[in-house]
C-alpha cells in the first residue's frame, strides 16, 4: 500500500491544498516514502459539516452496531500487519516489540469500549416514577442516561504513534459514545496516522457506519488544529501531548462564543518518594529499578519518573552513589524524533543551569544521531523550593533528586509539587506510617498513587486513573484510560414525562438486556 498523504473527509480522500510537509526516518533522518498534503480551510468545513451530519444516526443507532464498528477497527488495524510495524518503526524510532506491544494496547481499549456498551450500564441510567398522588405537588415520571456530545477533535501525541493517536484512547472512547472524531493526524508519524485511517475508514463502511464518523486532516504545524478548535460544529476536544500545547487549545476554546470541554493529558514529572527504611533495606535494588524507569524508552513516556525525593542520611548516598552508576552504564537510545532530540538537550541544559543543580552522571557512551544521553542531576530541598523552575518537564531519560535536611523541609518540598499524573512512595511499613502526612500531601497532587513501584506503565483497566490536578490534566475529574475515559464525551439528558414509544430504549420500562439501572433509589435488573 503507496502513501498517498492525502487528507480523509469521511470515506473521501482529498488533496486541495498547495502546501505539503515529509517525515523522516528517526533514526537516519533520510525521507521517507510520502508526500503530506496539508489540508485548507475548505477541507476543515467539509469534514465538520460531514461529522455534524453523521452526529444524530450515529449516536442514536443501537450500542450494538457501534460495538461492531469498533472490533472491526481493531480487526483492519491487525490486518495491516508489518506495513503498519515498519512504518511506525521507522517515524518514531521505536524498537518493533514496542510498537506491537502498543498496537496490542490500542485494539485492546477499542474492544474494551465494544464490550463496555453492548453491556450498557455505561449510560448511567436513573428512572424516578411519577407520583401523581404527591402532596402539594405531583412528582413527574424522570428518566435519565448519558449521551453523545456531538464531534469531537483529537489530537494525538508524538511518542504514543498508536496508543495515543489516531485509533487511540481518545477516539475509541469518543465513537463508542456515539461521537463522530476529526483527527488532526501528529506530523511526526503521518504515514502511521494514514495506515490506521484507513483501517478506521474500512471498518467503518464494512460496518454500514454513516459517512462521516471519521476523518482525519494534515497539518505541520498548529494553523489546522486551530481552525478545527475553533469550528462551531466541534463540540469536545481530547488531546495528548504537552503542557504548552495542551494550555494553548483549552485557552483557544474557552474563547469560543460556544466554549467546549477541553480533556487535555499533558505532561507530567512523576515524583517518587525515597523513604529511609526502605533505602536501607534495598537501596541498592532500587537503584536498579530506578536506572531502567528513568531510562525505558529513551524516557520518552508521560510517566516517566522525573524527580525523586529523599531525606540526607547515609542510605541515601548509597542509593544515589548506584543509582549514578546505572545511568552511566546507560545506552543511549534513539528518540522519537530530531526535534524532540533537541528539545531534550536544551530542556536539560536549562535545569542543569539552575541554582544549585548539579549533575550525578550521564552515560559514559557517546550518543549518535538523535540518541539521548541518559542524566541524573541532584539539588537540594532549599533551592528547588526557591526555583519553580525545577519542575519544567525534561521529556526524556532524565530524573533530578531532591535532597532534603529534614522532615520539614521535605514536608515543604512534596507541599510545593505542582499536580501529577502520579506519585510514588518507596517506605516500608514503619517509613509509611511515619510518613503518612507527607504520603497524604503527596497524594492531594497525583491521579494515581503508587506504593513500592514506578510510575512507567499504566494498566488499561476500569480502576486505572490516567489524569491528575492542573497541569497533569485540564481536568483532574476524569481518567484518559480505561473504560469510564467515555465520561468525557457524554451529557446527562433527563426526559420527563416522555411517552415510552419515545424513551431510548434503555430508559423504557422493559429492560430485556438487564442493564443495572437505579430505580426510585434502588440499583437493579429489573424492568420498572
Ligand atoms: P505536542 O508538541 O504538544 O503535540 C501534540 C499535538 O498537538 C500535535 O499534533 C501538535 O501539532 C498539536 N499542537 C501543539 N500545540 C498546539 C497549538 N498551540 N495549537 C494547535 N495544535 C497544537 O506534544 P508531543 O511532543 O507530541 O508529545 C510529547 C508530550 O506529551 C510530553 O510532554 C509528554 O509528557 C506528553 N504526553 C502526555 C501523556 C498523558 O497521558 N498525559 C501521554 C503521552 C505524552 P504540531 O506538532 O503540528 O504543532
Amino acid at each position: 500500500m503507496d502513501i498517498h498523504g492525502k487528507n480523509f473527509i469521511g470515506n473521501t480522500l482529498s488533496a486541495k491544498g498547495s502546501s505539503n510537509f515529509c517525515v523522516f526516518d528517526a533514526e537516519s533522518n533520510a525521507v521517507l516514502d510520502g508526500n503530506f498534503v496539508v489540508a485548507t480551510e475548505e477541507e476543515v468545513n467539509a469534514a465538520t459539516a460531514l461529522a455534524h451530519e453523521a452526529s444524530s444516526s450515529f449516536a442514536e443507532m443501537p450500542d450494538e452496531e457501534r460495538a461492531s464498528f469498533l472490533e472491526s477497527v481493531a480487526d483492519e488495524i491487525m490486518a495491516l500487519g508489518a506495513l503498519l510495524e515498519s512504518r511506525a518503526c521507522a517515524e518514531t524510532g521505536l524498537p518493533l516489540g514496542r510498537i506491537q506491544g502498543e498496537r496490542g494496547r490500542t485494539c485492546f481499549q477499542l474492544r474494551s469500549f465494544a464490550t463496555l456498551i453492548r453491556e450498557g450500564s455505561w449510560r448511567e441510567i436513573y428512572i424516578d416514577t411519577a407520583e401523581p398522588a404527591r402532596a402539594p405537588i405531583p412528582k413527574p415520571d424522570l428518566r435519565k442516561r448519558l449521551e453523545a456530545i456531538g464531534p469531537i477533535l483529537v489530537f494525538g501525541a508524538s511518542n504514543f504513534p498508536l496508543a495515543y493517536s489516531v485509533a487511540g484512547g481518545d477516539t475509541a472512547a469518543a465513537l463508542a459514545a456515539g461521537n463522530p472524531v476529526i483527527v488532526k493526524s501528529h506530523p511526526a508519524h503521518p504515514g502511521t496516522s494514514e495506515l490506521v485511517a484507513s483501517a478506521i475508514i474500512s471498518a467503518a463502511k464494512k460496518t454500514n457506519m454513516p459517512n462521516g464518523v471519521f476523518s482525519m486532516l494534515n497539518d505541520q504545524g498548529i494553523e489546522i488544529g486551530k481552525s478545527l478548535v475553533m469550528h462551531p460544529q466541534i463540540k469536545g476536544v481530547g488531546f495528548t501531548g504537552s503542557l504548552g500545547g495542551g494550555r494553548a487549545i483549552l485557552d483557544m476554546a474557552a474563547k469560543r462564543p460556544e466554549p467546549i470541554p477541553v480533556f487535555a493529558e499533558m505532561g507530567s514529572i512523576n515524583p517518587m518518594l525515597f523513604l529511609p527504611g526502605a533505602l536501607k533495606a534495598k537501596g541498592q535494588e532500587w537503584a536498579k529499578t530506578m536506572g531502567e524507569s528513568i531510562t525505558l524508552g529513551a524516557g520518552q513516556f508521560c510517566t516517566n519518573p522525573g524527580l525523586m525525593v529523599a531525606l540526607k542520611a547515609a542510605e541515601l548516598d548509597d542509593f544515589s552513589a548506584a543509582l549514578a552508576r546505572e545511568i552511566e552504564k546507560a545506552t543511549p537510545a534513539t528518540m522519537l524524533n530530531k526535534g524532540i532530540c533537541a528539545n531534550y538537550s536544551s530542556k536539560k541544559k536549562t535545569t542543569l543551569s539552575l541554582d544549585g543543580v548539579e549533575t550525578l552522571s550521564s552515560s559514559s557512551k557517546d550518543a549518535r544521531g538523535n540518541q539521548g544521553m541518559p542524566s541524573l542531576a541532584k539539588v537540594s530541598g532549599e533551592k528547588f523550593l526557591s526555583n519553580p523552575a525545577c519542575q519544567e518537564e525534561v521529556f526524556g531519560p532524565f530524573s533530578l533528586l531532591v535532597v532534603c535536611d529534614n522532615a520539614d523541609e521535605l514536608k515543604r518540598v512534596i507541599s510545593s509539587i505542582n499536580g501529577q499524573l502520579t506519585g510514588s512512595v518507596i517506605g516500608d511499613a514503619d517509613d509509611l506510617a511515619k510518613f503518612n502526612d507527607i504520603i497524604s500531601i503527596l497524594r492531594s497532587k497525583v491521579g494515581r498513587i503508587i506504593f513500592n513501584g514506578v510510575p512507567t506503565g499504566v494498566e488499561v483497566c476500569g480502576a486505572m486513573n490516567h489524569g491528575g490536578p492542573y497541569p497533569a490534566s485540564t481536568d483532574s475529574r476524569f481518567t484518559s484510560v480505561g473504560p469510564s475515559a467515555i465520561k468525557r464525551f457524554v451529557r446527562p439528558v433527563a426526559y420527563q414525562n416522555c411517552p415510552q414509544d419515545m424513551l431510548p430504549k434503555e430508559l423504557k420500562d422493559e429492560n430485556p438486556k438487564g442493564i443495572f439501572r437505579n430505580i426510585n433509589g434502588t440499583i437493579t435488573q429489573d424492568p420498572v
